[in-house]
């Protein structure tokens, strides 16, 4: 069978999403570089076009639905129909519970929950009809739960349950869904962390290697090969998964 090999990522401006745009343009896919900034992703997209990929930088904010609704249809048209989507855009609003404002808690359901529901809305309509499609959904170790990220932890919970229920609805249409939730990658995410507790982000870094059992703090890369891997074709039976990319085992 032949695929149309249209992916989308979203948060791919910097950091992971980056990681993972280019991995999957590399992989053969054409590649729509989504961000809340359009201009933000056009290096992105010259990285992967020097590289002899094809991408195309759109600027959405996945929590507006009328932006999500225009520009997946504006990728279907320029670069063709979507058949893998990475939910990956996401922000951190960090504080403890009694500290935490309404608008922070919102402001991370939005982005993580609302954003990736109306993705995967619009974008499953072609992947249905292509009876071909992989969506990839960014949870966390959070999800387990963190000190600080009471908002954070609940949203990348939630998007386990979203991926699960996922792949029991589109299983049939040819479609899987699966989770990756990464440990400490090493990104502008991590650093505002960094910044909010007052922690020089080497410091930072070397003190969260020390309790990772591979001895290191993530990479996008090594989170874009984990993506990689559910969006191949060979992957169409693992389906509903959550895979913990951390260094080492979490429960
Ligand atoms: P990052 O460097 O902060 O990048 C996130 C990107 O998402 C930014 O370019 C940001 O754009 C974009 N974004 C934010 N809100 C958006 C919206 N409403 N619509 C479209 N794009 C939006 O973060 P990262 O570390 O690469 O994280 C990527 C994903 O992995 C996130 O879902 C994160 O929760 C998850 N994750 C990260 C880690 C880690 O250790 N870094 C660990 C576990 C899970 P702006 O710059 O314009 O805000």
């Amino acid at each position: 069978m032949s695929i149309q090999k249209t992916a989308i990522v979203t948060g791919a401006a910097r950091g992971i999403g980056a990681g993972v745009a280019q991995r999957l343009a590399a992989d053969g896919f054409a590649v729509a570089v989504v961000d809340l900034d359009e201009a933000a992703c056009k290096p992105v997209v010259e990285a992967i076009e020097a590289a002899g990929g094809r991408a195309l930088a759109v600027g959405i904010d996945v929590a507006d639905e009328q932006a999500v609704q225009a520009g997946v249809a504006r990728i279907a048209a320029e670069l063709g129909a979507p058949t893998v989507l990475v939910n990956n855009a996401g922000i951190i609003r960090d504080n403890l519970l009694f500290k935490m404002s309404a608008d922070d808690w919102d402001a991370v359901m939005n982005v993580h929950l609302r954003g990736a529901f109306l993705m995967t809305r619009a974008v499953q309509a072609h992947m249905t009809k292509a009876g071909w499609g992989r969506i990839v959904n960014l949870s966390s170790t959070s999800a387990l739960g963190n000190r600080g990220q009471v908002n954070y932890s609940a949203a990348k919970a939630g998007v386990q349950g979203f991926t699960k229920t996922l792949a029991l609805e589109l299983g049939r249409f040819g479609v899987t869904a699966n989770a990756i939730a990464p440990g400490f990658i090493a990104t502008e995410m991590t650093e505002e962390t960094a910044r909010r507790i007052g922690v020089p982000f080497e410091d930072f870094k070397a003190g969260a290697a020390k309790q990772i059992p591979v001895g290191r703090t993530g990479t996008p890369d090594d989170i874009a090969h984990a993506v990689a891997f559910f969006a191949s074709e060979g992957a169409g039976f693992v389906s509903g998964q959550v895979l913990y990319v951390a260094g080492g085992p979490k429960d």
